[in-house]
């Protein structure tokens, strides 16, 4: 149901903006915006399911994850449950309210402007005679590798004389 300004800032000034169940601070302003930092949703301290009101005196502020962790539970039984760690952790139980940061692959670096493979197993395989050195792969335009001759599907066997 919908709150008026008033109602919803006497829920919030109960707890002085912390939530009501795992004492979070809250943002005021975060009021029902699922995915921020303090978001809140006013809870039924006695659920509605069990015969709570709408009474201002059974509204209290929690954050968004107990709110909907708490269920049909009192807030007793709720913050019982908290301590006794019976309750998934929020971010198992809805991962939709803490998404996870994306992990960008990193890419090798090239600095030479090159790929290589070990010529050895890249000629066994072809079926042609086994080779030392490294294979190059690939030779990227205006390189390093480029200018100094390099060119894709060379082996390169030696080094400085080595
Ligand atoms: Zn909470």
């Amino acid at each position: 149901m919908p709150y008026d300004m008033i109602d919803l800032r006497y829920i919030f000034d109960k707890t002085n903006g912390y939530c009501y169940h795992c004492r979070k601070k809250l943002a005021w302003k975060n009021y029902g915006v699922v995915g921020v930092r303090g978001a809140w949703e006013v809870d039924h301290s006695n659920p509605r399911a069990k015969g709570g009101t709408d009474y201002i005196r059974n509204l209290i502020p929690s954050c968004i994850s107990c709110n909907r962790s708490k269920g049909i539970l009192s807030s007793r039984k709720y913050q019982d449950s908290i301590f006794l760690g019976t309750l998934l952790k929020h971010s198992e139980r809805y991962p939709e309210l803490f998404p996870k940061k994306k992990r960008r692959k990193k890419r090798q670096k090239q600095p030479f402007g090159l790929r290589i493979a070990d010529a050895n197993k890249i000629l066994t395989v072809s079926g042609s005679f086994p080779a030392y050195g490294a294979y190059i792969g690939w030779v990227k335009p205006k390189s390093p590798a480029e200018k100094v001759g390099l060119q894709a599907g060379d082996i390169v066997v030696q080094i400085n004389n080595q």
